[in-house]
C-alpha cells in the first residue's frame, strides 16, 4: 500500500470543505492540500442547487430564526448572528471575485427579494413586532412591513391572486435578498484550487479509518472507489467535510471529543414547476411559519431558484423519515452510527421525539394531492400538474448530551475538534452553506491558533474587512463592508 504525505487533507467535497481548500491555500499557498471525495464530482450532495433550498440564509425571511417569547415578544439575538455571518461570506465571495478566484457573480449568486409571509390576527401581531424590532437594528433597517393586499399584490402576486379579500395578512420584504447556487460556488473553488500546484483533487475515493501517530499526523485509509484498491495519506491536518458522512468518520477517528454524538438524520422533498409563464410571474423567497409540531428546517417556502443558469420555482421542503446519512448512503447508516458511548442519548432522544417521528412519516406518506394543498396556502391558484416531486438532500441533525448525560436533539451546527487541533468535523446543516465561510474560520482559529497569531489573521482581514470586528455592534462598518458587496456581487440592483 503506497503512502502519499500531505500538509492538509479534506474529507468530502462540498462547501464547507471547499471553503476551507479555499482560505487554507489563500493564507498560504505553499501548503500541500489533498481534497477527498466519494462522488466522481464535487458538490454533489447537499450542496447541490437541487438538494438544497439556495436561500442565502441572513435572517430576513426565516421566522424560525426569531422566536416568540411567552410574552409575545420577538427574540431577534439569533437573526443578528447569521445576518452578520452571511456578510462574512458575502466578504469573502467579492474577494474571490475581485482576485479572479470565482467566476462573474450570476454563476452563483442572484438577487431575490427575501420575504416573510403570514396570515391570522396572532401572526400579524408577530410578524408586525418583528419588523419593529428587526427594522430598529442596523443590519435589518432596510426591512419593509406591508399588511396592504395591494402592496403585497406587487410584492408577491401569486402568494395573492385567489385569496380570500377579507383575510388578514401581512408579509416583510428586504430588496437585496439572495439565491445562491452553492453547488456552482463550490465547484468554482475547487476548480479555481485546482489552478494550484499543491493542491490535489481525488474524485471517486472514500475515506474510511484513521490511525493517529505518535508523532499528532494522521494515517489516513483511503479506497479509490473504481479500482477497489486502497492507499494511505499521511496528513498533519485532517478535516472532516463529509456533510452528512462526517459523524461515522469522526465516530472512526477515535478522538474523545466524538464521545456521546449521534445522528438524526431527516431528508427532504420539493415541489419545482419549471413552467416559464408562472416561473415569470414570482421573483422572491417568499417564507411562512412552520406548522405548529413541525421542526424547525420544514418551514415552508416558496422561491425563486436559479440553479445551473436555470430559472424555477420551488416549494417545501417537506421533510421525511430516512435512514440514511448522505442521499447517496446506505440504509444501515443510522444503525451503524451507534455506539456504546452514544446509545442512551439516542434513546432518549427516540422516546423524547416520537412526534417528530410521527410527523416525518406522515410527510413520506402524503400524496401529491396533499402536497399541492400544502402549497395552495402560498399559490391558491396552482394547478397540480405544473408541479413535479424532486428529492432533495439529507440533514444529519446532532444528537448529544445535555449537561445531566441525556441525549437532546440539535438542529444547529456544531463544529468538534480534537483538543490537539490536528483534526476537526462540521456537524449539523443549519444554517448550513450560508454561513460556511464563518464555520471554516473557527476551524482556522481552534486548529491553527500560533499560524493566525504569526500573519494569518492579518492575510484574514485582507479577505474579510471585518474581520476581527463585529458588524453587530459597528453600524458605520457594516455600511461600508455592506455597500462594497452589494456592488461587487451584483446584488440589488
Ligand atoms: C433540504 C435542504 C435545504 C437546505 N437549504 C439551505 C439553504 O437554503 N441555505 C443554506 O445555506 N443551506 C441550506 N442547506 C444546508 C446546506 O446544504 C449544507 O449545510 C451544506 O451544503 C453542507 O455542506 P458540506 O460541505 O458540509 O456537505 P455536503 O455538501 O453534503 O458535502 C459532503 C461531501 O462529502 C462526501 N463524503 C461523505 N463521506 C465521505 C467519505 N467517507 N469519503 C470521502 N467523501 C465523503 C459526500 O459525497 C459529499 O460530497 C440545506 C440542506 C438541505 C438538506
Amino acid at each position: 500500500m503506497t503512502t502519499e504525505k500531505v500538509d492538509v487533507l479534506l474529507v468530502g467535497g462540498g462547501a464547507m470543505s471547499a471553503t476551507l481548500g479555499t482560505l487554507l491555500n489563500r493564507l498560504d499557498p505553499s501548503l500541500k492540500i489533498t481534497l477527498v471525495e466519494r462522488l466522481d464530482h464535487v458538490a454533489h450532495e447537499s450542496t447541490d442547487g437541487w438538494n438544497n433550498a439556495g436561500t442565502g440564509h441572513a435572517g430576513y425571511c426565516e421566522l424560525n430564526y426569531t422566536p416568540q417569547t411567552a410574552d409575545g415578544d420577538v427574540e431577534i439575538d439569533r437573526a443578528l448572528s447569521i445576518n452578520a455571518n452571511f456578510e462574512i461570506s458575502l466578504q469573502l465571495w467579492s474577494y474571490l471575485v475581485r482576485q479572479g478566484g470565482l467566476p462573474e457573480p450570476e454563476n452563483f449568486i442572484n438577487t431575490t427579494p427575501h420575504m416573510s409571509f403570514v396570515w391570522g390576527e396572532d401572526n400579524v401581531a408577530f410578524l408586525r413586532r418583528r419588523h419593529e424590532k428587526l427594522s430598529a437594528h442596523h443590519l435589518f433597517k432596510e426591512m419593509e412591513y406591508s399588511e396592504d393586499p395591494a402592496v403585497l399584490n406587487e410584492w408577491m402576486p401569486l402568494v395573492m391572486e385567489g385569496r380570500d379579500p377579507d383575510e388578514k395578512v401581512a408579509a416583510t420584504r428586504i430588496p437585496h435578498g439572495t439565491d445562491v447556487d452553492f453547488g456552482s460556488l463550490a465547484r468554482n473553488m475547487v476548480k479555481s484550487l485546482q489552478e494550484s500546484d499543491n493542491f490535489n483533487l481525488l474524485l471517486s475515493h472514500e475515506v474510511n479509518d484513521f490511525d493517529h501517530a505518535k508523532d499528532g499526523s494522521w494515517h489516513v485509509r483511503v479506497k479509490d472507489r473504481t479500482s477497489g484498491k486502497s492507499k494511505t495519506i499521511q496528513a498533519d491536518f485532517v478535516f472532516l467535510g463529509a456533510g452528512g458522512g462526517a459523524l461515522p468518520l469522526l465516530q472512526e477517528s477515535g478522538i474523545d471529543e466524538a464521545d456521546g454524538y449521534g445522528g438524526f438524520p431527516v431528508s427532504g422533498m420539493w415541489l419545482v414547476c419549471k413552467d416559464p409563464a408562472i416561473v415569470a410571474r414570482h421573483s422572491a423567497k417568499v417564507y411562512g411559519k412552520a406548522a405548529i409540531g413541525a421542526p424547525p428546517m420544514s418551514v415552508p417556502h416558496l422561491d425563486t431558484r436559479i440553479i445551473n443558469g436555470e430559472p424555477a420555482l420551488l416549494f417545501g421542503p417537506f421533510a421525511g423519515f430516512t435512514m440514511k446519512f448522505l442521499k447517496s448512503g446506505s440504509k444501515l447508516d443510522l444503525l451503524k452510527s451507534v455506539s456504546v458511548s452514544n446509545l442512551m442519548p439516542m434513546v432518549d432522544v427516540g422516546f423524547n421525539n416520537m412526534d417528530l417521528t410521527k410527523y416525518l412519516i406522515s410527510e413520506v406518506r402524503q400524496s401529491h394531492k396533499e402536497r399541492v394543498s400544502t402549497l395552495r396556502d402560498y399559490f391558491p391558484d396552482c394547478k397540480a400538474d405544473d408541479w413535479t416531486l424532486a428529492r432533495a438532500g439529507q440533514r444529519v441533525q446532532i444528537i448529544k448530551k445535555d449537561g445531566s448525560g441525556r441525549g437532546k436533539l440539535e438542529f444547529g451546527t456544531e463544529l468538534v475538534a480534537a483538543k490537539d487541533g490536528s483534526l476537526a468535523a462540521l456537524l449539523g446543516a443549519s444554517p448550513g452553506a450560508s454561513v460556511a465561510v464563518q464555520a471554516m474560520i473557527e476551524v482556522l482559529e481552534r486548529c491553527f491558533p500560533e499560524k493566525m497569531a504569526a500573519g494569518w489573521n492579518q492575510r484574514l482581514k485582507e479577505m474579510i474587512p471585518s474581520y476581527g470586528e463585529s458588524l453587530k455592534t459597528d453600524a458605520a462598518l457594516l455600511e461600508r463592508v455592506r455597500s462594497d458587496v452589494l456592488d461587487t456581487l451584483k446584488i440589488g440592483e
